[in-house]
């Protein structure tokens, strides 16, 4: 019997855990932290051996193979080892896409991941058997083992490619590459960006690679590094003759000399990164055959996804959107760029060496104020200090949503659009949208 250790007892490690035993392996679990109650339960119930709060190397360097969470980084001294020891390691989609047939549809990106993977489900349920997994719900694992989907639409992080050896998706989509997560990649850019690439390397001619043809870091690396993949990109700027572009108000999308056309007026998403994130959803499902009529009803009632410009509710005729998961620079350009009323900006959290300058246009054309949420928001005043009339500081939701109330007026939008990661004030993003809505609500 064949010894699979897993490193990482969270959702990925459990779904691999369950795969992994009905597979026929002698399965053992080690979590250097603690493992959650509801999944000790299941991992108990189901007879899989399991530790927590160390790693005991004799049970581990024993392996024929291990998968890795995608939370630990390659440079703990217990990787090196099973690395030195020559045991293969793998990440979950890795794993668990061995043992299923089923069409992956693979999404990744630096921002946008969750949006588009879930705008493209929505397309596919309407008309196929598909799961969504990934970075989102269920693990994918666990889905294989309980339902096997005949298609599959997968949210992956840099870190699931990173322990890839044949992972191969019919249908492969690269939003973007802005910088982000360096510290895993010895602050190397193109390492980063060699790992998104990734997504595409055991792919073929009849597979599909769709990314934004306007990210200059993607096109010149395509240049460079050739890939097998019918190549589908999307613009916003210029014609595409096989993949989707923007003409004036309409979407146009060819593959193989078959039109579809759709208006951009009546989409659910607002913003020019939702544009980009409906075009390529609406290109996979042109290319897995959704009818032309089925894309473009469910482009228009695609609920969105919570904390991603969510718009919370209208007060006195003011606007208050949560956006409490651009915790980087890229996501709140987008956020600001689509903002079509004055804005009062609730913006600060633990800064990851942000560069401001970008965003300088959109603040001094729409952000009437600033309230600077955040334990540190010195570069914030230096940056945007003399850009706004009112700037405050806070270190409480319920204050920063209170003070945006006094100051908006009718017509405007309140935004939450942080730039920065949650962990200074709140346990995570998710955390602080909650309270966002929540002090919202109180108003
Ligand atoms: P991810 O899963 O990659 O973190 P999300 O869909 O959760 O991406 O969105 C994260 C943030 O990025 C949100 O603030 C969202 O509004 C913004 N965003 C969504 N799509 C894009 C895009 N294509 N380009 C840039 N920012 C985007």
């Amino acid at each position: 019997m064949k010894r699979l250790v897993i490193l990482g007892g969270g959702e990925s490690g459990l779904g691999t855990a369950l795969l992994g035993k009905a597979k026929g392996y002698n399965v053992f679990v080690s979590d250097s932290g603690q493992i959650k109650k509801k999944y000790k339960d299941v991992l108990t119930h189901n007879e899989i051996e399991f530790e927590d709060g160390s790693h005991s190397e004799n049970q581990i360097l024993n392996a024929d193979l291990v998968m890795k969470s995608p939370g630990i980084p390659n440079k703990v001294s217990l990787i090196k080892k099973i690395r030195a020891k020559g045991i293969p390691i793998v990440s979950e989609i890795e794993f668990a896409s061995g043992f299923t047939n089923a069409t992956l549809v693979a999404i990744t990106g630096s921002n946008g991941k969750t949006t588009t993977s879930s705008l493209i489900y929505h397309l596919l349920k309407q008309e196929l058997d598909v799961g969504l997994s990934g970075n989102i719900g269920d693990s994918f694992a666990k889905q294989i083992l309980e339902h096997d989907y005949k298609n599959y639409v997968l949210e992956i992080s840099s870190f699931q490619l990173d322990d890839i050896i044949q992972f191969k998706p019919k249908i492969a989509v690269l939003l973007n590459i802005t910088p982000d997560h360096l510290d895993r990649y010895d602050y190397v850019f193109e390492n980063y960006i060699a790992s998104k690439f990734r997504i595409a390397e055991n792919q073929t001619k009849d597979d599909y690679f769709i990314y934004d043809a306007d990210d200059q870091v993607i096109t010149s690396w395509l240049e460079k590094h050739p890939i097998q993949s019918t190549l589908l990109p999307f613009s916003l700027k210029k014609k595409i003759e096989n993949g989707a572009y923007l003409d004036k108000q309409e979407i146009k999308i060819t593959i193989d000399n078959n039109q579809i056309i759709m208006p951009t007026g009546n989409l659910a998403l607002e913003g020019k990164h939702n544009i980009k994130n409906a075009m390529a959803a609406s290109t996979v499902a042109h290319l897995l055959k959704i009818r032309k009529q089925t894309i473009r009803e469910s482009l228009e009632n695609f609920q969105g996804v919570e904390h991603r410009l969510e718009h919370v509710l209208k007060i006195n005729k003011v606007q208050y959107i949560n956006d409490s998961k651009a915790t980087n620079v890229n996501a709140t350009y987008y956020a600001l760029e689509s903002m079509d009323a004055p804005t009062v900006w609730i913006v600060g959290g633990q800064d990851k060496g942000n560069d401001y300058q970008e965003l300088f246009q959109f603040v001094n054309e729409k952000v009437k104020a600033i309230i600077c949420l955040g334990v540190d928001n010195q570069k914030l005043l230096e940056n945007f200090g003399g850009m706004v009339d009112v700037i405050v500081e806070t270190q409480f939701m319920s204050e920063a949503v209170k003070i945006a109330y006094k100051i908006a007026e009718a017509g405007d939008n309140v935004l939450l659009s942080p730039a920065c990661a949650s962990f200074d004030l709140f346990e995570n993003y998710e955390d602080r949208g909650r309270q966002f809505k929540e002090a919202v609500r109180n108003l």
